[in-house]
């Protein structure tokens, strides 16, 4: 007796319930996901291929794959990838996963860069301080040519993964990559115009409340920003006074609910800056810029 073929849009049908059985929120998109990889396509051409039968291995591959998500892990780093801003970027367990709220960060420095370079007339130096991925740096770098981008992280296998993404991009010789902490880059004596961070800014109180999937899959590094959330953000902004020039512009990204605590630490250091927000697509304040004039700052050791 031959059994009938598993085909592309059995393994859709019975993914999405597996899937949904275990409680993942987007079953249905993670099961098209998977399946692409597995069939090494991408998910529209999913939806072409549904009648192509698996081959016992695929199956074999497919199961797995749910299975590890059906346990938590995260699509993209099952499938090693994820898009952002409308470009693919490669992702490991050594990188936070790029979300869409972040390209509210891309939107604010490319709109901030354009701004001082028509002013300056030269080259802007800019800092992505806690690259992973890379990909808010690696997509500055694409949408806005002239600017000279150094992408910073602490972390070798962070920094092995935003490489990657820059090859992807033949950006491998474009970007300057740094392994380091960001006080140590920031008090080398070098300057940027612009700091872009998304850095760690979850509370110790909120982190049992994240998602399993982000607190047991991504990386704590990326993500916990000590017992108020607010650390690496004073870090950023005291290593700021001497390595951002003046003018120079600073671009956050922030919790929503700590965008005024951001504010004051920027204006502790700055008290001249001008402070501004952006809103993310929930039309939460997600992004905060502070514009940091040379004029009598106090405070400033450069
Ligand atoms: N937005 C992430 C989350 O909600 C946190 C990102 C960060 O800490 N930079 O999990």
């Amino acid at each position: 007796m031959t059994r009938s073929p598993f085909l592309v849009k059995d393994a859709l049908v019975r993914g999405t319930t597996y899937l949904r059985e275990h409680g993942c929120g987007q079953a249905r998109l993670d099961a098209e996901l998977l399946i692409a990889e597995v069939i090494q396509t991408d998910r529209v051409h999913v939806y072409m291929e549904l009648e192509r039968p698996l081959t016992a291995s695929e199956q074999d591959e497919l199961r797995e794959l749910l299975v590890r998500r059906g346990r938590g892990e995260p699509t993209a780093y099952l499938c090693g990838e994820r898009e952002f801003h409308g470009r693919e970027f490669f992702v490991s367990s050594a990188v936070l996963i790029p979300r869409p709220e972040t390209e509210t960060v891309v939107e604010v420095a490319l709109h901030e860069a354009a701004a001082l370079g028509k002013d300056a007339g030269t080259t802007v130096r800019l800092l992505d301080a806690g690259t992973g991925s890379g990909c808010i740096a690696l997509t500055l770098a694409l949408e806005c040519p002239g600017l000279a981008v150094t992408a910073l992280d602490v972390s070798a296998d962070a920094l092995a993964v935003a490489r990657a993404n820059a090859e992807r991009y033949s950006l491998g010789n474009v970007v300057d990559f740094r392994e380091g902490t960001w006080e140590t880059a920031l008090r080398s004596g070098e300057q940027w115009d612009i700091i872009v961070s998304n850095p760690p800014y979850v509370t110790a109180e909120e982190w049992q409340g994240l998602d399993r999937d982000v607190r047991e899959f991504e990386p704590e590094l990326a993500l916990f920003g000590g017992e108020d959330g607010l650390g690496p953000y004073r870090e950023i902004v005291a290593g700021a006074k001497s390595g951002l020039s003046r003018p120079g512009i600073l671009v956050f990204e922030v919790d929503p609910r700590r965008y005024d605590d951001v504010a004051s630490i920027v204006l502790d250091a700055f008290p001249h800056a001008i402070i501004g927000s952006a809103v993310d697509l929930t039309d939460r304040k997600r992004v905060l810029t502070a514009r940091c004039a040379s004029l009598h700052e106090p405070g400033v050791t450069t």
